[in-house]
């Protein structure tokens, strides 16, 4: 198992990754507002020695900055159709995108990727109601986001000659879409889990890492990135969830913009 592959989480649930010589990111973001917290000291200009940028799904807290890395680096995009058409609206080249329908398997020799489609989370009537008041009043910075439809969220499991990791971008998993995972022994070695979305988010964050058992969980995008349609999240409740229903499954909480290795994480395992 290759444990010196060296993350850095950059909020929401974006990832750089560095791995053999190559710089992988997923779902980079960089133009959080004003009110969020904590601040990202990070831009796409940090992100030109790109070579591979993963998207989950099209929503802008995903996808927003993808058009300048790509302008910046010689970085590849890979996404599904949906994600691809917001792209070329914004610019991009065709000829840098590769689009995903969802079980492909795709070797770029230093690693390998599994490509598998769900859905975003259903927001809850009851998350959408408290954001409403804060939307109302933050007209001026919700302007246009509407417009970055979703499409499939795709769940992509990198294999890092050996280092499995699993990276899922919203938590709209249904039932099913754990067993088109594959997993076979050994067990994925970490789990990318985005913490963010539903009231009751902790307890379905424990739920998916129970299904998919992986040797490590580390919870992502419960950062708030763009207030009022994001707010912080609580993730003790989650962490004391997993320590109760898989308690031989590591958890490790990144610092955002800081870098750690798979040993970092795998160590308590
Ligand atoms: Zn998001």
């Amino acid at each position: 198992m290759n444990s010196d592959v060296i993350f850095q989480w950059l909020g929401t649930a974006g990832f750089r990754i560095e791995h053999s010589g190559k710089v992988v990111l997923i779902d980079p973001f960089f133009s959080r507002n004003e009110n969020s917290t904590p601040t990202l000291n990070l831009k796409p200009a940090d992100m030109s020695d790109a070579d591979h940028i993963f998207v989950s799904h099209g929503h802008f807290d995903h996808i927003a900055d993808v058009p300048e890395i790509v302008g910046l680096s010689s970085a590849d995009v890979w996404c599904s159709t949906v994600a691809a058409d917001t792209l070329i609206k914004m610019d991009v080249p065709a000829g840098k995108i590769n689009r995903l329908a969802g079980g492909e398997s795709i070797d770029l020799e230093t690693f390998t990727i599994d490509v598998v489609p769900t859905r975003h989370i259903r927001f809850d009537a009851r998350l959408v109601l408290s954001t409403i008041p804060g939307i109302l009043r933050e007209r001026r910075l919700v302007k246009g986001l509407s417009h970055y439809q979703s499409g499939a969220v795709m769940i992509y499991t990198f294999d890092f000659e050996g280092l499995r990791v699993i990276h899922i971008g919203s938590l709209g998993l249904q039932p099913g879409d754990v067993a088109k995972l594959g997993l076979t022994e050994p067990k994925p070695d970490m789990l990318l889990l985005p913490v963010q979305g539903h009231t009751d988010i902790c307890r379905r964050a424990a739920l998916v890492t129970t299904a998919i058992r992986p040797r490590a969980v580390v919870p992502q995008h419960h950062d708030n990135f763009f207030p009022p349609i994001s707010r912080v999240i609580d993730i003790e409740p989650f962490r004391k969830m997993v320590a109760e229903l898989v308690p031989d499954c590591a958890y490790y909480e990144p610092v955002m913009s800081e870098k750690f290795t798979a040993a970092e994480v795998l160590e308590r395992d």
